[in-house]
């Protein structure tokens, strides 16, 4: 079993990303400046963007925080997005996800200038990704796809299953590992909670993609022998013996299906990290395209 490390694949990214920036700087051309929004004081939602910025430093990028309080009106926050679209020291930004119910998440994301959507949220940007077309790749299915090339995992002629159909995971990867690229050309069936017999699927499986949100839902008795398995989920389980109260926890029975896959993703330091590598990689290009 080869575990594919998404930590360590993450900080080489991040390091050639760094040295992208040392060079962008050494020429005088202005520096990668990514801005977050968020609403409210999620705990989870907090972490995350905390994490965003924070990376965002260390290779060596600008990047901007605002905060919002949770009561902040649809109109505020379309106010505070418009403002970063005309913003030319902004070259990308994202609003973190989820927003509190009273705001329609769907016409934020649409407010979001599609060439700043480093988060690839826009239906501009999602459609042209269907396409085939050269956009920003929303962060986790791109951060997959990096990790599958970087450790050489044939994707082409083999069949993949994919569990949940989210806009930002499932929907998305299911997509790009149909089309016709480098990592890609695989067989795809896109699974659900409607889906009938679900094991009988993902035993045919070569490659499972699993983002359902239910803690070490795949189970052994679900993959064959060799299996290829990307571990999406991420759920915080309490845990007293953690100085943060808890740990998380991937939808993969990770010991039990370790055993049986050539390929797998650990929960932490799989997919997790790599989805923050990629909205670098994403912030990057936006700063590249703009200065065309
Ligand atoms: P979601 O929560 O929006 O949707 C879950 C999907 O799973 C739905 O499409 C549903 O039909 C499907 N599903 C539910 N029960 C099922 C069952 N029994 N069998 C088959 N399918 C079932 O999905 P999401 O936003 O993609 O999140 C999934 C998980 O991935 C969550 O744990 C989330 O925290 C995590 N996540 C991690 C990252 C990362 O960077 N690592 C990024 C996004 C989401």
């Amino acid at each position: 079993m080869i575990l594919l490390d998404g930590k360590k694949t993450s900080a080489d990214i991040k390091e050639e990303i760094a040295l992208d920036v040392r060079e962008l700087k050494a020429n005088d051309e202005k520096t990668p400046h990514l801005a977050a929004i968020i609403v409210g004081s999620d705990g989870a939602s907090i972490t995350y963007v905390n994490a965003k910025v924070k990376a965002c430093e260390r290779v060596g990028f600008e990047s901007t925080l605002i905060r919002l309080p949770e009561d902040t009106t649809e109109e505020d926050l379309l106010n505070e997005i418009a403002i970063l679209n005309v913003d030319n020291d902004i070259d990308g930004f994202i609003v973190q996800l989820p927003l509190p119910k009273h705001i329609d998440e769907q016409k934020i994301l649409m407010a979001v200038d599609p060439d700043k959507d480093v988060d690839g949220f826009h239906p501009t940007n999602v459609g042209k990704m269907a396409l085939n077309l050269p956009t920003f790749i929303s962060a986790t299915p791109f951060g997959i796809l990096e990790l599958l090339d970087r450790y050489n995992v044939e994707t082409s002629g083999k069949n993949v299953v994919v569990i949940g159909r989210s806009h930002i995971v499932g929907s998305p990867m299911s997509i790009l590992l149909s089309q016709k690229r480098k990592v890609g050309n695989a067989t795809v069936t896109i699974t659900h909670s409607r889906t009938k017999n679900l094991k009988e699927i993902t035993l045919q499986a070569d490659i499972i993609i699993a983002a359902l949100g239910i803690p070490e839902f795949l189970k052994a008795d679900m993959v064959k022998d060799n299996v290829t398995v990307i571990d999406v989920g991420i759920t915080r389980m309490a845990d007293p013996s953690k100085k943060r109260g808890f740990r998380l926890v991937g939808d993969v029975a990770f010991n039990e299906v370790a055993k049986k896959a050539a390929y797998i993703t650990p929960v932490p330091g799989g997919v997790g990290p790599m989805t923050i590598a990629m909205l670098l990689k994403n912030t990057l290009l936006a700063r590249k395209r703009r200065s065309k």
